[in-house]
């Protein structure tokens, strides 16, 4: 059986080959988070600490990622994530009740070999979802660094299309059968390190719009499981971690020697 989660169908979405890298446990070597990366982490966890263990367990919670990731003497990086937490909207903080679960998974039968189905488990984790009256809500939270026309463009971008609230509509309705009738929506919250913030305002999910996104993840996820990695060159390859090892396969070059020489292979999480 195969596991994958919703991040790495985005991954696959947008380049197989550094899915698969990343699938093969291929990472840049010693090398901190790079800061948007660290910063939206931090901000994440920030706000999970918050909501579901109380203010005052913010700060052990960015000490205990910085300390993991050698970035305690990073007092820009905190400055940054408190200011994404100051502008953070009002409601947000207001939520009750944000699960804490680790994460979602849901076993589906994508294709068939030979008489068999196979097998893929997907699993996936929304920043922030819990149960109201009214029914489930999904929140995401990104974050950017930039004024608030961009931030309000990047907000609009995930409110239309983002993806990724609707896979995890569909594996929290899979998964927690007892949900089943409950009304599902979304929203995403961007905030920007420059102290910007833009939310959408709740969008809800109808049972064809989960039904349209559940085809498309578990045909991604088929894709993903069973297709030959193939490069994905794009005007973001310059900000790809792996872009010395694909401008080495442009050029001919030893790339196998190149991804030994800056990355180093670790054991995937189960
Ligand atoms: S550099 Fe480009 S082609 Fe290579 S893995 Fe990254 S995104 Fe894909």
């Amino acid at each position: 059986m195969e596991r994958i989660s919703v991040t790495e169908l985005d991954e696959w979405q947008k380049c197989p080959h550094s899915f698969y890298l990343k699938r093969q446990g291929w990472r840049k070597r010693a090398a901190p988070p790079p800061d948007p990366l660290a910063v939206g982490s931090m901000v994440g966890l920030a706000v999970e600490a918050r909501l579901t263990l109380g203010k005052q367990h913010v700060a052990q919670a960015l000490r205990t990622y910085q300390e993991k990731y050698d970035l305690v003497d990073r007092s820009d990086l905190h400055e940054q994530v408190m200011t994404c937490l100051d502008v953070m909207p009002e409601w947000v903080w207001e939520i009750q009740g944000a699960v804490t679960e680790d994460h979602i998974e849901h076993r589906y039968a994508t294709h068939w070999t030979g008489d068999f189905p196979h097998i893929v488990e997907v699993v996936g984790r929304p920043d922030i979802w819990y149960v109201d009256e009214w029914g489930i809500h999904i929140v995401e939270l990104k974050t950017c660094n930039v004024a608030y026309s961009g931030t309000a463009r990047k907000l609009n971008d995930y409110a239309k299309y983002g993806a990724q609230p609707s896979r995890y509509a569909v594996l929290i309705r899979d998964a927690y059968p007892e949900l089943d009738q409950l009304a599902i929506d979304r929203r995403h919250v961007v905030v920007s390190r420059k102290g910007f913030a833009a939310a959408s305002l709740p969008f809800e999910l109808s049972d064809r719009a989960v039904d349209n996104a559940r085809s498309d993840m578990l045909e991604l996820a088929r894709q993903a499981v069973t297709s030959a990695p193939v490069h994905s060159f794009g005007p973001l390859c310059g900000w790809c971690e792996f872009s010395p090892v694909c401008e080495g396969y442009v050029n001919g070059q030893d790339t196998v020697g190149i991804l030994k020489e800056h990355f180093e292979q670790r054991k995937r999480r189960a």
